[in-house]
């Protein structure tokens, strides 16, 4: 059976015709979701207790996945530009910081509750899905307004009633009793950081101190934050422990549309960059604007539940720094070391969840193929910088120790170089399409021939075709074709 997939490196690709289900995409999330299970990318947390809302886990191929994003994240951020610097606060900073920066009065979201079965909703995203236009940047009064005036239609998606509470704000800070020894649970409150940006703004003066950056210059961390989301939906794509990664760039304010347009330029490229196809991206402008913002968009990614925000490119002002100068009483504003000009820095932000170009990733790249016969092939298509797996190694027959041992020779050449699978379980055919499903770009398969020829069949995850290589030469051919 081998002897033919390897002898014949075209056979796959004569019988493949490209087989598109994406048409149905409710469909599309439900394979994914279950793709991810099945496969070891995510699971429901504390699943064998039954689950914890809209918290979610990452197995072997998910945190892999997870770290590529965020190294290409880093790289792109960080490692190539002179002019921005890391940083990793702490998850649990000073209360006083949520205080300035306005997140314990306004840092909320619209909730109506049904009043029979007391589910919880946003009222912006209920509206949205009336098609009414609402958003939570809106004031409340504004928001209660809409919706009394659609109450008739909005429906409970829960039970089916049309009876809800009138719209109020819910804060989505989480608390916690760090440190307080008093057992007053309701004073003192610390809380765990609900976005990891004001690690950096209470950080800027430590990082103009202690490096050689000037402005403009930008601060970059990636790292946890927690959020009291009130509807759990959507997968990983809404979650209330998540990952993000922030660029606080700090500019002039005479610079600061300037750069805004640069920076914005910057992060479509990134997702272009990731193989991210430029059809299911696009802006979003935000027409209700935070008081001290200047511009804020947002990039979208075509999900299968539509259009949503992936990440956020944001002009501030000088909100953040004045704001951190006037409740820690310390003076945050930047003296030009030319020209003597003292100001307060603007800042302009990129914002981004792991999980979201996560899920964005998998959306794109999730094809299924219909190859031999009915067979239906389900391959991630991904960028092969992104793919869990670079190179899977397959002795053909478990049970030939020769060739099980010379698999394991290869694997371990291989392995400190790309991140590397042995598999010898299960027909060459079943081991291929475990491949596929993790988005495996290469599979190296010892057969007899190698055992003579101390060469090797490579298949490429896309076109399914296969070459011989030498063993001698697979480290040059994947660094050349993985472009790690
Ligand atoms: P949304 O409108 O979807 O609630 P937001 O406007 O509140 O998002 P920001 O506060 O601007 O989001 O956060 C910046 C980025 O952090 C978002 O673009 C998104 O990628 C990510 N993010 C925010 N909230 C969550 C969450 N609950 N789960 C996963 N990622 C999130």
């Amino acid at each position: 059976m081998l002897g033919c997939l390897i002898g014949t490196p075209f056979i796959f690709s004569l019988f493949q015709v490209i087989y598109k289900y994406m048409e149905n995409k409710d469909n599309l999330m439900e394979k994914i979701v279950a793709l991810c299970k099945r496969r070891g990318f995510v699971f429901p947390s504390s699943e064998i207790y039954g689950g914890f809302g809209a918290i979610y886990d990452f197995g072997p191929y998910g945190v892999e996945l997870e770290n590529a994003i965020k190294r290409e994240w880093w790289k792109t951020m960080v490692q190539i530009r002179e002019d921005i610097v890391g940083l990793d606060s702490a998850i649990f900073m000073h209360p006083k910081i949520w205080e300035a920066s306005g997140h314990v009065s306004g840092f909320s979201d619209p909730l109506v509750e049904c009043k029979s079965c007391h589910v919880r909703i946003r009222a912006d995203h209920l509206l949205e899905e009336m098609d009414v236009k609402a958003d939570e940047k809106m004031g409340l009064e504004e928001i209660n307004k809409i919706f009394e005036k659609h109450r008739d239609q909005a429906k409970c998606p829960n039970c089916g009633k049309k009876d809800f509470t009138e719209v109020r704000n819910f804060n989505l800070l989480v608390k916690s009793n760090l440190g307080n020894f008093t057992g007053d649970e309701d004073s003192n409150h610390v809380y765990l950081r609900g976005e990891t940006c004001q690690g950096i703004y209470v950080n800027y003066k430590n990082v103009l101190d202690s490096t050689r950056v000037k402005i403009p210059f930008g601060i970059a961390q990636i790292g946890k934050a927690f959020r009291n989301e009130i509807t759990a939906r959507q997968f990983i794509f809404r979650t209330r422990e998540f990952e993000q990664m922030e660029m606080q760039y700090f500019t002039n304010p005479e610079e600061e549309m300037k750069e805004y347009e640069k920076l914005r330029e910057y992060r479509w490229k990134f997702y272009l960059d990731l193989g991210i196809k430029e059809k299911n991206l696009k802006w979003h402008k935000h027409d209700n604007l935070v008081f001290y913002a200047k511009e804020a968009y947002d990039i979208e990614y075509d999900y299968p539940f539509g259009f949503s925000e992936i990440e956020g490119v944001h002009a501030r002002g000088d909100y953040d720094l004045t704001q951190h100068s006037k409740y820690s009483g310390k003076d945050l504003s930047y003296a030009d070391p030319v020209s003597g000009e003292k100001y307060m820095p603007h800042i302009i932000e990129s914002s981004v969840g792991v999980a979201r170009i996560f899920l964005a990733v998998l959306c794109d790249a999730y094809t299924e193929e219909k190859i031999e016969g009915d067979e239906i092939r389900v391959v991630l298509k991904m960028n092969k910088k992104l793919a869990p797996v670079k190179v899977a190694v397959f002795p053909l027959l478990k049970n030939k120790p020769e060739l099980v041992k010379k698999a394991k020779e290869i694997y371990g050449g291989l392995n400190s170089h790309f991140m590397c699978e042995f598999d010898d379980n299960g027909n060459i055919g079943k081991r291929y399409r475990r491949q596929d499903e993790i988005g495996t770009p290469y599979c190296v398969t010892v057969d007899f021939e190698t055992l003579n020829d101390e060469a090797v069949t490579v298949r490429d995850r896309d076109t399914m075709k296969q070459e011989r290589i030498k063993i001698s030469e697979l480290k040059e051919y994947f660094e050349k074709n993985l472009d790690n």
